[in-house]
């Protein structure tokens, strides 16, 4: 192998910086890094910007403090290892609520994504069938299995507790429905339990037991001055070489390692790297794999994603009530999906001169056109359904902001995560020195891509001969 190594990572979003970071901690002193980044800006769904003087999330607004086992997740680690610890902060509202009926219902505590453990504890919102939850002396779930949530709440709690609570949660995460998203990749502890245990409520307890919470401990965190801070110092700990506006057109094996056909075709550059790490969405990933490694594209290519636009307004002294904010379900025939009470939710947003920042998210998967309306009419009709939802007629905006995100949000079906493991399969048998992280493959969220992007890292680490510390 030709020392220093060469590596680049293909996606500046917090998977690749991720991935850059665990490089340069765990890669041999003197690696070259490169990060490729198709737009001009880093961090891919993390965007910070600015409305009426705050730093407000135009992407991603928070992480979640821990994972699934109950241990730290990897993106407060992350966030440590950069030395912005002190920055993190919480949500000092966490309660937020259902539209039920056009009203708003608080979200009863205790569920799994909506998913109780309880059902006397969500009857205020949704009464579960009775005596569906029946022991039919099995496992819930085969050991290879893998079903839409929706098909296995609706058979045992019935269909309210999907569309009033499973529904409405799941869709503010992933823009898409409960029936159609994977059990395995969307709610991974549940679908370990489901393996094990004969109940769904049985399964619930025992993956709420699997990651005890201490009473309070807060469940999100996000960094004062915004997650761009994270992106930032992520790149600069990295030490990588930053190259953005810089789309990779190709990926070539050359024997020895990679060819990258970097930016337009009438000015294409040609880079030789010894490994990279393909850190972009499944479509454009399914595009650069197709020639070089068509079983591995086969496998990531089929992932559909929805398309959301985030409308944040900035309202004069509203009523606004104490919560973090709504979430709606698609029954209730509103456009607004979800809403966020910034400056309620958190302390750090807090504002001397009575402005509010309030942010709604609009699109649900199949429904894009929704999406396509003008920024006018968004922030019209955010504005309109907020005020008929809150039952107030709130004062006109002082200034707002429209973000679309098209095509961001996985929509993955059941069996996404053998499909994934098999295009892994594939790579890691033809071309070890290519490895895929991101939200495309293994979930949605800060924590997940940042622990993706590591993992990647280690592999790459691995082929290329072990590490040099
Ligand atoms: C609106 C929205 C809100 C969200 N809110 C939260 C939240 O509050 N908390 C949370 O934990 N998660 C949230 N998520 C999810 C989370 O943000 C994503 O799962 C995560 O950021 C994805 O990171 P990634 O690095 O895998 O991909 P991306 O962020 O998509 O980054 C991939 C990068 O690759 C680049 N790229 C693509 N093709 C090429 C190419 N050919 N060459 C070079 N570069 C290329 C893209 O430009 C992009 O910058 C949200 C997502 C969205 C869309």
């Amino acid at each position: 192998m030709r020392a220093p190594w060469r590596v680049a990572v293909v996606g500046g979003g917090i998977a690749g910086l991720a991935a850059a970071v665990r490089l340069r901690d765990r890669a041999p002193a003197g690696t070259e890094i490169t990060v490729y980044e198709q737009s001009g800006a880093l961090g891919g769904k993390l965007r910070t910007g600015e409305l009426v003087g705050s730093a407000v999330e135009f992407g991603a607004e928070s992480f979640l403090m821990r994972d699934s086992a109950g241990g730290e997740s990897a993106a407060v680690a992350l966030v440590r290892r950069l030395g912005l610890g002190g920055r993190i902060v919480h949500p000092t509202v966490g309660q937020a609520a259902l539209v039920v009926d056009g009203g708003l219902r608080p979200i009863p505590g205790g569920t799994l994504v909506g998913v109780p453990g309880d059902l006397e504890r969500v009857a205020t919102v949704a009464r579960p069938a009775a005596d569906a939850d029946v022991d039919a002396g099995r496992p819930l779930l085969g050991a290879r299995d893998d079903v839409s949530v929706g098909a296995l709440v609706r058979a045992r709690f019935g269909d309210e507790v999907v569309d009033r609570l499973v529904d409405p949660m799941l869709g503010g995460v992933y823009a898409g429905r409960a029936d159609d998203l994977s059990l395995a990749t969307t709610m991974p502890a549940l679908a370990r339990a489901a393996r094990v245990e004969h109940t769904l409520v049985g399964a619930v307890r025992a993956a709420q037991a699997a990651a005890p919470r201490a009473p309070g401990a807060p469940v999100f965190g996000t960094l004062a001055g915004g997650l761009s801070t994270l992106v930032e110092a992520a790149a600069a700990a990295s030490g990588a070489t930053i190259r953005r506006g810089a789309a990779v057109r190709e990926l070539t094996p050359t024997g020895a390692g990679w060819r990258l056909t970097v930016g337009p075709t009438r000015e294409a550059e040609l880079v030789d790297v010894d490994a990279v790490v393909l850190a972009v969405p499944a479509r454009p990933a399914a595009r650069l794999l197709a020639g070089c490694a068509p079983e591995a594209a086969q496998g990531v290519g089929g992932l559909d994603y929805a398309s959301v636009a985030l409308v944040t307004l900035a309202l004069p002294e509203p009523e606004l009530p104490e919560l973090s904010g709504f979430l709606v379900p698609s029954t209730e025939g509103l456009l607004i999906k979800a809403s966020t009470f910034f400056t309620t939710k958190w302390g750090h947003l807090r504002r001397t001169d009575g402005l509010a920042l309030v942010r709604a998210s609009v699109g649900r998967y199949g429904e894009e056109r929704q999406v396509q309306r003008t920024d006018e009419d968004l922030a019209a009709t955010v504005h309109r359904e907020l005020s008929a939802v809150l039952g107030v007629a709130l004062p006109a905006p002082v200034a707002g902001h429209v973000q679309r995100w098209g095509g961001s949000l996985p929509q993955y079906t059941p069996g996404h995560a053998d499909r994934v493991a098999a295009a892994r399969a594939a790579l890691r048998a033809g071309h070890p020195t290519l490895v895929l992280a991101g939200a495309g493959y293994d979930g949605v969220g800060i924590p997940i891509c940042v622990r993706s992007g590591e993992t990647a890292a280690e592999e790459i680490i691995t082929a290329l001969g072990g590490s040099g510390t």
